[in-house]
């Protein structure tokens, strides 16, 4: 198996190709490393070699394998790119510097309460393929919550999606790009190991990648 450090540079090197493609500067884009369910020895590596963007999707998990990590680099930024319950809305925005998946008006309303304590950057979800299981907003109701979400002082600074399983992903992609323009927001959070490429060479600020850095996820 290849270490980790070497699919880093993999992947970077892959980001770095299609931004060029696309006319992009490839220093504008953050690869997230999303470490949802491996344990801090697969994780520590990659602090090791520099990398300091991470994603975790649930906040228990995250509580228990950050602290600790995060005296250790403390200039970690981590990124929440899960469903998200409003009563852990607090935790999430003591522990997170960026939360991608501001979905629905109770949500924003209890990190809005919690964002005057802890500022947090964040991401409105898009329900992009029409799939209530994956959480999002419907694409009809973007405005009214990006409103909400600037009432509530916490305006995102773009849009996030992840397009339906077994699709190709990019007319969904160029769809949140057209959407976020719309809304006059610069980032757009989209891409994963599958597709990561493309989600560049359509725009994407920020991918998410888990399995091509970290290998398949432990079963639970
Ligand atoms: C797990 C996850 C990813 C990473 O998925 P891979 O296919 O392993 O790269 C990206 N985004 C979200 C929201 C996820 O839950």
């Amino acid at each position: 198996m290849e270490k980790a450090e070497q699919r880093l540079e993999a992947v970077r090197t892959a980001i770095t190709r299609a931004a060029k493609v696309a006319g992009r500067d490839p220093s504008k884009i953050t690869l997230i490393a999303v470490s949802k369910m491996h344990e801090p020895d697969r994780i520590r590596p990659l602090l090791e070699v520099g990398h300091r963007d991470f994603g975790e999707n649930r906040v228990q998990e995250a509580q228990r394998k950050w602290p600790a990590l995060k005296e250790e680099f403390p200039d970690v930024r981590l990124h929440m790119v899960g469903r998200l319950q409003s009563n852990k809305a607090a935790d999430a925005a003591g522990l997170f510097d960026c939360i991608h998946s501001v979905d629905r008006s109770s949500l924003v309303k209890e990190l809005g309460k919690a964002a005057a304590d802890h500022p947090t950057r964040t991401f409105l979800q898009v329900d992009i393929g029409e799939e209530e299981q994956k959480g999002g907003c419907p694409i009809g109701e973007i405005g009214a919550l990006h409103s909400r979400m600037e009432e509530a002082g916490i305006a995102p600074t773009g849009l996030m999606c992840i397009p339906p399983a077994g699709t190709e992903a990019a007319p969904y992609f160029a769809l949140l790009a057209k959407l976020a323009g719309e809304q006059g927001l610069a980032d757009l959070s989209m891409g994963m190991s599958a597709d990561y490429e493309s989600a560049v060479m359509l725009g994407a600020t920020h991918v998410r990648v888990g399995t091509a850095l970290f290998g398949d996820r432990p079963s639970p």
